[in-house]
């Protein structure tokens, strides 16, 4: 038995391929009119093989550019810097208060580059500011002037 198209009927052709292939060699799809993906198997593995080698490709860069702008971004700045630094951001009543929300940090902390150094700042200390963990995290990679917080 064959249909119209002259393809028997329990096979298909692959959209992509162009291979006529036993039905069998066809993923279910709900969504299609057959109730089969218009690819056979061997082509869709194929291009789920390419899309993950071109993520795996695009993640591997993004990591390099991180480590490559740590790297290269000038200045440094040392423990003292960061004391030096914690004291500048300590209140009268010796509390020591997050750079971005201006709130007493209790918890634990971090120290955030004022300006990120993936939009040109430095690791010199006068670009280090220490901030709560949450505030670090929300703040990204914005620039003081667009971030929503206390702005110094
Ligand atoms: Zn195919
Ligand atoms: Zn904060």
């Amino acid at each position: 038995m064959t249909t119209i198209s002259g393809i028997p009927h329990d096979f298909k052709k692959c959209s992509k391929c162009g291979e006529i292939k036993p039905l069998s060699e066809f993923a279910r799809c709900a969504k299609s009119r057959d109730g089969l993906k218009s690819e056979c198997k061997t082509c869709q593995a194929e291009r789920r093989r390419r899309y993950y080698a071109e993520h795996a490709e695009e993640e591997r860069e993004r990591k390099h550019a991180r480590r490559a702008r740590e790297i290269s971004a000038p200045g440094t700045h040392t423990a003292a810097d960061l004391r030096l630094q914690a004291r500048a951001q300590t209140d009268k009543r010796g509390r020591l208060i997050c750079w971005w929300c201006g709130q007493p940090i209790e918890g634990p902390y971090q120290k955030d580059h004022r300006i990120p150094l993936g939009r040109g700042g430095s690791n010199w200390p006068e670009n280090i500011v220490i901030v709560h963990v949450e505030c670090n995290l929300s703040k990204g990679t914005k620039l003081p002037g667009e971030f929503n917080g206390r702005l110094l």
